[in-house]
């Protein structure tokens, strides 16, 4: 995960869920990404070192726990760059400037310049953050999938070039997660400000989702309400999937009126909340102990990957 900003709701529905459960089946290697939130920011790296330690607490208070996973930051284990520029030898032009992912976001992103080699090479560090571990799976959404497979050619081009199996073939673990749009109803998204953080304070929980979205063509208290047409209601069926099926009826007969329908949401975000952020407060009141896990994370992952560099090398007659 790139530490670009706060971890949100879409980021506890979208993969932290998700993680905390694949731990108890994977021996599971989770990377805060400094070096690729550098790519699209590289010219503000300003809070940088804050959002790492930020998200790091948020992982932790989500369920990501140090003792069953290896939780390390991607700079400061080094091998990764190295792999990078193995495999930046090896990796057609032609393999990165057709990456799906790359295309949109150039055309997407506002306001920064990603026209830039570090930026059209970033599937190959991601491809080197895979293999380094050997991984065997990658839990992915479906727009992450090229680069999988990007990684997977990789792989494949290494192996047929040097005439070793050094790296195994990863597989996307796709999961159904549910999507969780912003509150305005477009992705959610720190550009988009259409979020509600991990560590929002209650009060402004309460007023943004006041402000949210609701079925447009019930304009007044009376109106018959469409719960499918409304990005509320889908919040309900994410945090509240029981009492979602009570309020579709109620909306649809208009017996319960939007002012309230979101204030009910409110508590239940509060209450979702509240023991991340009491945990997450506690984390960061004693930042030591948050860099003694990132030291942690660090040997387990430098177990792996001093291992694989060295194999890769003595492939390549390197010293
Ligand atoms: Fe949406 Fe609730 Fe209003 Fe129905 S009552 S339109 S579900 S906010």
């Amino acid at each position: 995960m790139r530490p670009t900003g706060k971890l949100h709701l879409g980021h506890l529905v979208g993969a932290l869920d998700n993680w905390v459960k694949l731990q108890e089946q994977y021996d599971c290697f989770f990377m805060v990404a400094d070096w690729h939130a550098l790519m699209s920011e590289y010219e503000n790296p300003q809070n940088l070192k804050e959002n790492i330690i930020d998200n790091l607490a948020d992982w932790i208070a989500c369920g990501i726990s140090p003792e069953k996973s290896a939780i390390f930051v991607q700079s400061q284990v080094k091998e990764h760059l190295e792999l990078f520029m193995i495999f930046s030898l090896l990796t057609p032009l032609g393999w990165l400037e057709r990456c799906p992912t790359y295309k949109e976001q150039l055309r997407e992103v506002k306001g920064r310049d990603l026209s830039t080699y570090g930026f059209l090479g970033y599937p190959a560090l991601q491809a080197a953050d895979i293999l380094l571990y050997k991984a065997q799976v990658v839990p992915v959404g479906e727009d992450q999938l090229p680069h999988v497979e990007l990684t997977r050619e990789i792989a494949r081009r290494f192996n047929s070039l040097y005439k070793e199996k050094i790296f195994p073939e990863p597989d996307a673990l796709l999961t159904k997660q549910p999507r969780l749009l912003g509150l305005d109803g477009r992705k959610m998204s720190k550009s988009y400000n259409n979020f509600i953080a991990l560590s929002e304070d209650p009060k402004d929980i309460r007023k943004k989702i006041q402000g949210m979205f609701t079925d447009p063509l019930r304009v007044k208290r009376t109106d018959p309400g469409h719960p499918e047409k409304c990005n509320v209601h889908s919040y309900y069926e994410v945090f509240a999937p029981e009492r979602a099926k009570q309020i579709a009826p109620a909306c649809r007969k208009a017996e319960i009126g939007c002012t309230d329908c979101k204030k009910e949401l409110s508590e239940i975000l509060v209450q979702t909340l509240n023991p991340i952020q009491e945990k997450r407060k506690e984390l960061l009141s004693n930042k030591d102990k948050l860099f003694g896990i990132l030291e942690q994370g660090k040997e387990k992952a430098l177990a792996i990957a001093e291992k694989t560099v060295a194999e890769a090398k003595k492939v390549l007659h390197l010293l």
